[in-house]
This record gives C-alpha cells, sequence and structure tokens, in this order.
C-alpha cells in the first residue's frame, strides 16, 4: 500500500478526529460570524446568537440545513455572487460556476487561502489513488467556469506530480498529447474516460501500450459502479479510482489502495447521513456535509443531495476516515419508482455497463399516474438482437423490473465530456 496523504490525521482515532473538527468548527464559526450575511441571517433564525452558543454537537445538530435552492435564491436576490462571502470581494481570485444539471448555475468565489485549500484536499484523493511526485498526471478537460478539474490539476501540482492540461483538443489530439507526453494517468469524468477508449478504438489507438497506469474519476458517480469501472479498467489496461466532490463544498471523497467505496476526508469536512424526510440520522440517506477550511465561502450542514450508506467495518488501508459503501449510491431526487420498486439510474447503469456490446446508453423516464415507466436506449454497434434482449432480462432478474429496451442508431446519443446526464424525463409516453 502507498503512504497516506497525512497519516496524523487519516489514521486517527476517531475521538481525535471529533476533536479536531470541533476546533476547526469553532475557528470557522468565530470567522464567519457577523462578517458572512448568509450564514450569520440562517443561523439566528435558528436562534445562534454568537459562536459562543455553539457549546459541543448537539448545538451543531440544531443549526439549519442548507440546501441547494438556498443558494441559488440568495444569488438571485444578490447578484452575482449572492451574500455567501466572509471577506471583501476583493480579497477572492477565483470565481467557477456549477455545471447545471440540476438547476439554475451557481457561481462560486474563492480566496486564495481557499484555492490552497482546494488543492490540500486533492492531494488526499490523488495519494489515495497512489500517485505521487513520479506521475504526469493528464487533464482532458476545458478550463473553463466549470471547477471540475482546475481543482484537481492544482491538486496533482501540489503533490509534486507534472500536471498536464488536456484543454483546447478534441479526443484525438488528446489522446496524443497522453502518448507524446508519457501521462501515467488520467484525471476525468468516468463517461469521458470511455468515450476516448472508444475514439482510441476508431483510431486504431491502442490504450493499453500507453504509461496510463491509473485513471482518477470525478464529476460522475460511474467509477463507484463494478461494471463501469471494470469497463474503464479494462479499456485502458489502469486502475480506476473514485472520488466525489462539488463545486459548493469542495473534493470531500476518494477511494484508496482497497477500493472499498469512498473515504470521506473527515479533517478537513463533517459528514452526517440523515433521513431526508425526517432529518434523524441513518445509517443510508443523504450525505449532509459541512467544509471546515473554505472561510471564505463556507458551507455548513449543506446537503448534498446524495444518498450514500454508511460502511461499518474499518478499512483495510488504515484510514479510520468514514467510508461510504459502494460510492454515491444515487441522487435523492432521481429515484425512480417503476412498479412500487425504488430504483436508482445508476443500477440500470450497472446493468447495461455489464454488456460490452453497447457503447453508450440513455434511460427515458416517462410518469403515468405517480409511476415512472422506463425505456433503455441502447447503441450496439454490432447490430446484434440479442443484447437488449438480455439486457431486459438482467434488469428483470437484477431488480425485479420490467423496462422496455431498444437499439438506437449508433452514434445517435450524446457524448460527454463533463456530467453525463443519460436519464431523460419525458412529458408523455412518446
Ligand atoms: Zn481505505
Amino acid at each position: 500500500m502507498t503512504a497516506l496523504y497525512d497519516r496524523s490525521l487519516e489514521a486517527a482515532a476517531p475521538e481525535t478526529l471529533r476533536a479536531l473538527q470541533w476546533a476547526r468548527l469553532q475557528s470557522l464559526a468565530r470567522a464567519v460570524f457577523p462578517a458572512n450575511a448568509f450564514v450569520t441571517r440562517a443561523w439566528r433564525r435558528a436562534g445562534v446568537g454568537s459562536p459562543d452558543d455553539l457549546r459541543g454537537w448537539d448545538d451543531f445538530s440544531r443549526l439549519p440545513l442548507t440546501s441547494k435552492s438556498d443558494l441559488v435564491d440568495d444569488q438571485a436576490a444578490h447578484p452575482p455572487f449572492g451574500t455567501n462571502l466572509t471577506f471583501p470581494i476583493e480579497r477572492y481570485v477565483r470565481v467557477h460556476q456549477t455545471s447545471g444539471t440540476t438547476g439554475p448555475p451557481i457561481r462560486w468565489l474563492d480566496t486564495q487561502a481557499s484555492w490552497d485549500w482546494w488543492a490540500r484536499c486533492w492531494g488526499f484523493v490523488l495519494r489515495g489513488a497512489g500517485l505521487g511526485p513520479r506521475d504526469r498526471v493528464f487533464f482532458p478537460f476545458s478550463f473553463g467556469l466549470f471547477i471540475g478539474l482546475w481543482t484537481g490539476f492544482e491538486g496533482a501540482r501540489a503533490l509534486g506530480c507534472l500536471a498536464i492540461p488536456g484543454g483546447g483538443q478534441d479526443s484525438a489530439q488528446r489522446l496524443a498529447a497522453v502518448e507524446a507526453l508519457g501521462a501515467t494517468a488520467i484525471c476525468c469524468t468516468p463517461s469521458y474516460a470511455l468515450h476516448l477508449a472508444e475514439v482510441a478504438r476508431e483510431r486504431g489507438v491502442e490504450l493499453g501500450k500507453l504509461d496510463v497506469r491509473t485513471t482518477v474519476h470525478a464529476g460522475e458517480p460511474g467509477a463507484g459502479i463494478p461494471s463501469v469501472r471494470a469497463r474503464i479498467e479494462e479499456a485502458w489496461n489502469a486502475k480506476a479510482y473514485d472520488h466525489a466532490g462539488m463545486t459548493e463544498m469542495g473534493a470531500y471523497g476518494y477511494e484508496c489502495a482497497a477500493q472499498a467505496g469512498l473515504h470521506v476526508n473527515e479533517s478537513e469536512f463533517i459528514a452526517e447521513v440523515l433521513d431526508p424526510i425526517t432529518g434523524r440520522a441513518v445509517r443510508e440517506g443523504e450525505l449532509v456535509l459541512s467544509n471546515l477550511g473554505r472561510t471564505g465561502s463556507p458551507l455548513v450542514r449543506y446537503r448534498t443531495g446524495d444518498r450514500v450508506r454508511v460502511a461499518r467495518d474499518p478499512c483495510a488501508c488504515g484510514r479510520t476516515f468514514m467510508r461510504l459503501d459502494g460510492g454515491i449510491l444515487g441522487r435523492v431526487d432521481d429515484m425512480l419508482i417503476v412498479r412500487g420498486v425504488n430504483v436508482f439510474p445508476s443500477a440500470l447503469e450497472g446493468i447495461v455497463r455489464r454488456f460490452a456490446a453497447v457503447d453508450e446508453f440513455m434511460i427515458e423516464v416517462c410518469r403515468r399516474a405517480e409511476m415512472d415507466e422506463v425505456r433503455l436506449l441502447l447503441e450496439v454497434p454490432d447490430g446484434s438482437t440479442r443484447v437488449p434482449v438480455a439486457v431486459r432480462e438482467a434488469v428483470r432478474v437484477d431488480l425485479g423490473i420490467r423496462v422496455e429496451v431498444e437499439t438506437v442508431p449508433v452514434r445517435s446519443l450524446p457524448r460527454y465530456e463533463l456530467k453525463a446526464k443519460r436519464l431523460v424525463r419525458r412529458a408523455d409516453g412518446g
């Protein structure tokens, strides 16, 4: 096993971590209260008149939850950046915005200190995947307003890797750069890793002969789905690692060499798992996070909308950080109800990706009388009629539901560099 990024934190006793979180939370509270109008307003409404009112974890659990709509509303009322700002605007050095896959984009400002904090958080992620100064990490990513891999790039640099930007290039040029520069790792969404493999196949590039031995995936839960991971690893002859992060929160989740779900970086984040309806702490529910190092634009008790399940056993890697079984299981609000059965789109993806003959797919959902009807659209380049039948049968056996499965023309479905959007809701049966 490779060295940990920071053993004193990652392998700390739980009570040591709790004490560290508490100390950092208190200093965060003192810094943001009353300077940050967004936080102060919400806390005052909850009866917190000063940081000294936070005396223990019970007080913390009474702090209000923050949701994405709170941020959207605040930015709409106070454009363009909203009021979640602890410092005067001139202290901020970076602006980014969310991809807007689940609502209007949110803008986010970072100070130099919080940008450095991002890089540090990514250090845990990349070291978890076994990377170090000898690695050349390629980022096939359009370096625009989306924060995504900007921060990964900074993390690679901070870890001493050679960070290679892959912006302003098409997929073929990126493959050429990976080869010419001897990249040993790539960092992108799982969908894009598969798309690059598709392009390589078309162009006769043998990915397995390149130097890439590690792939790190952000932006989508795909790398946590065993069949997606297996497909990426086979295509690239590399080990694929999952990672979870959010523009508004930070890079909080990462895999270790044991690859037993996602560790949550509890030295930089406080993680809670709550029942999305009752708000009670549960083992499987919505992940609620607080970040401890982004003082300029912090989020406390933020509802991520991601459904997770906490693993009970200690991890073989020696890290004591919380571990999420199977990574991010899905979006809380993406859950489908098909004939009374709760199904996450990721479960359908897990089945479809087991079929090597399927290049790309889409999930069409139509809601009728409070029930979701699902149709899977598959691109099957060899035209096999056996594949849709086999996929339908696998869905029936594994999930206990019947779905329609159809093939569509090759290359008719979209390909994605950033967050894939393979779930489409239709207004009618269409
Ligand atoms: Zn581990």
